[in-house]
């Protein structure tokens, strides 16, 4: 832990960093950043510097004490995360909160509030922090995490001093996850999987991802050619696994990007799967760019789809069928997407 163990974010960190040392903590911040890029790791790492009982001649802690030990584990008493109840951080959460920090810290110096995401605070309970940044009580630091501004009441935005987390690069996470043990090679196409998030990196190194885009992809498009049968087969079985169906989809998603990008601009160097850039260029050079684009939008609405309440064996038919209509030329399709332009058209028409 400490600021020492993150990885990117060099700006965000010395801006936290200067904070400390000159002792002039915002009483609020705003992490914005997508998620998995470490904010969380971030704030908690500022919470145990400014607690730390020993720490470094640079202000870092040293994890070492007490109570970094205590942050560490999640139960410093002045080091207070509140997370979504059901979907939404509510009012009686915020209420709870500003109970607690009319208090002095417990045992540390200054108490930090970590509110992940921010987004899911409802407008009540917005309205309800603000009265809390308007009216700072004693030693506390509320570090509001969030994808971005939208969701947020303005004025709460203009009482939070924000600090912006980019993804992190993927060399680091390559260089992060050949640290703990997985091979280089691997590493580097689970970086590149993982689009500058260090907690997908992370989750992808602990499955079978590479395994289980292979064994898709070595059955998806033989399927798309063999025809509406295979298609169907190959649906059921991808919805049957409810467990791996949204890590399918995303798999499928980012192949069929891959694949654009590769058409588009004739080489798979900005590709997520470079690991596979011989099989990427190889379809890519046979399979039409406009097919290729629909193909992305069609995946990505099955996605969304099925994080509602889609029915994920019918939206994995339709999908297939898009897709052997988009990609494979002698299914009629001639990969412009004209033959979906007839396909409600009334019988007898
Ligand atoms: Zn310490």
């Amino acid at each position: 832990m400490g600021f020492a163990g993150i990885l990117g974010h060099e700006r965000a960190v010395a801006l936290l960093r200067l904070a400390l040392r000159a002792d002039r903590m915002a009483h609020a911040y705003l992490f914005l950043g997508p998620p998995g890029v470490g904010k969380r790791r971030v704030a908690t790492a500022l919470a145990q510097a400014a607690n730390c009982l020993r720490p470094l001649p640079d202000g870092d802690a040293c994890g070492a004490c007490a109570a970094c030990r205590k942050v560490t584990a999640g139960v410093h008493p002045d080091v207070l995360l509140v997370t979504p109840e059901e979907g939404a951080v509510r009012i009686e959460q915020v209420r709870a909160l500003r109970e607690e920090v009319a208090r002095r810290p417990y045992e540390g110096r200054r108490r930090f509030a970590l509110v992940d995401p921010a987004e899911a605070l409802t407008e009540q309970a917005q309205n309800a922090l603000l009265k809390t940044l308007e009216e700072p009580a004693g030693p506390t630091t509320f570090v509001l995490l969030a994808r971005q501004v939208g969701g947020l009441l303005p004025t709460v935005v203009s009482r939070c001093q924000g600090v912006t987390f980019g993804p992190v690069p993927e060399t680091l996470i390559a260089r992060h996850l050949t640290a703990g043990g997985i091979a280089a090679d691997r590493a580097a196409a689970l970086a590149a999987l993982a689009r500058g998030s260090v907690g997908d990196a992370l989750a992808l190194a602990g499955g079978a991802v590479l395994e289980n885009r292979d064994a898709l992809l070595g059955r998806l498009f033989p399927a798309l050619e063999q025809g509406p049968a295979a298609c169907v087969e190959l649906a059921d079985e991808i919805a049957r696994e409810r467990e791996g169906l949204g890590e399918a989809l995303d798999l499928l998603l980012t192949w069929c990007r891959d694949l654009l990008v590769t058409a588009v601009l004739g080489h798979p160097g900005l590709a997520a799967n470079r690991d596979r850039a011989d099989a990427l260029a190889a379809a890519a050079a046979r399979l039409p760019a406009k097919g290729l684009s629909e193909a992305v939008a069609a995946v990505a609405a099955a996605r969304e789809a099925l994080e509602g309440y889609a029915n994920p064996r019918l939206t994995c038919e339709a999908l297939l069928f898009t897709l052997r209509d988009l990609l494979v030329p002698a299914a009629g399709g001639d990969g412009h997407g004209s033959r979906r332009e007839g396909q409600f058209r009334r019988p007898g028409a």
